[in-house]
């Protein structure tokens, strides 16, 4: 019998993706799951819906002693939002790498933050940032998944 290839098959991983209050606001929906699906990224759930305080500390648990915790709480529970869960081979770092870096300022261009934010708080998304965090979160978002 003939030997496997030595390359697997990728496998997938899922990441909770969020389009932020101000992205949704803005009308940056669109744009950002254009992105998304163009890199190749499916998804697997989407639900629009305002967090509560408690959802939200819970979500941003690991800032808690950030001197922006209730100013993060407060702009994250603002308005609607979009909470998605995407799929596909590495989509945690994947996404990460479409969403561009915390600061808006210092993302690159060609990313979503680099091309359509300027403030650290108000920066478009979120997206998991490893696969313990991604569990956790897509958890708290979609229990039934
Ligand atoms: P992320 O993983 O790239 O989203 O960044 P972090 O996990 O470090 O921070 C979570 C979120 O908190 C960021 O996406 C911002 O919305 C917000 N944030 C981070 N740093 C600051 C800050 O210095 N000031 C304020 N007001 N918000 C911040
Ligand atoms: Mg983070």
């Amino acid at each position: 019998s003939r030997t496997l290839p030595a390359v697997s098959a990728p496998t997938a991983e899922r990441s909770l993706v969020l389009v932020k209050p101000d992205g949704v606001a803005r009308g940056l929906v669109g744009q950002v799951i254009a992105r998304l699906e163009a890199k190749g990224l499916r998804l697997v759930a989407a639900e629009l819906r305002t967090l509560t305080t408690e959802v939200a500390e819970e979500h941003y648990g690991e800032h808690r002693e950030r001197p922006f915790f209730g100013s993060l709480v407060e702009f994250i529970t603002g308005g609607p939002l979009l909470a998605l869960v995407v799929e596909g081979p590495r989509a945690i770092e994947a996404f990460r790498a479409l969403a561009g870096a915390t600061d808006p300022v210092k993302a690159a261009p060609g990313t979503i933050r680099g091309d359509f934010a300027l403030e650290v708080q108000a920066n478009i998304v979120h997206g998991s940032d490893s696969p313990e965090s991604a569990a956790r979160e897509i958890a708290l978002f979609f229990p039934a998944l």
